[in-house]
């Protein structure tokens, strides 16, 4: 146990949704030690409520830095969520029952049209 890190609350740390990159959940070490060192870095695969609410709406496309690949690609900030006939029609041969999540390099994004697109919310 970690007297420092309970006088400082460094026990504790937040997590972020994997998503939309808002702080989620707390994490608590249960033996107090500093896990500092994780707050605001974990990543929670989980949706947060907000995105949750946000993929029964529709599909969620998430804007990535051009030429980012892999699992977790570095994102620019920008999400958008478009029902499932316009996500039909701008991919075609997708199956959305099961995908409801996209990653999308911020070029294509512009070229689309995303970009002026006004925020709903
Ligand atoms: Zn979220």
């Amino acid at each position: 146990m970690s007297k420092k890190a309970i006088e400082n609350g460094n026990f504790v740390a937040l997590t972020k949704c994997f998503l939309c990159g808002e702080s989620k959940d707390i994490i608590l070490d249960r033996r107090f030690r500093d896990i500092s060192e994780i707050h605001g870095k974990a990543i929670d695969k989980e949706p947060c409520p907000e995105c949750e609410k946000k993929l029964e709406q529709g599909i969620m496309i998430i804007e990535c830095r051009d030429g980012e690949s892999g699992e977790n690609p570095y994102r620019t900030g920008r999400l958008w969520v478009i029902t499932e006939e316009a996500a039909d029609r701008l991919f075609t041969g997708f199956d959305f029952t099961k995908n409801r999540i996209f990653f999308m390099e911020e070029s294509i994004a512009e070229q689309i049209g995303f970009h002026e697109q006004k925020p709903t919310e």
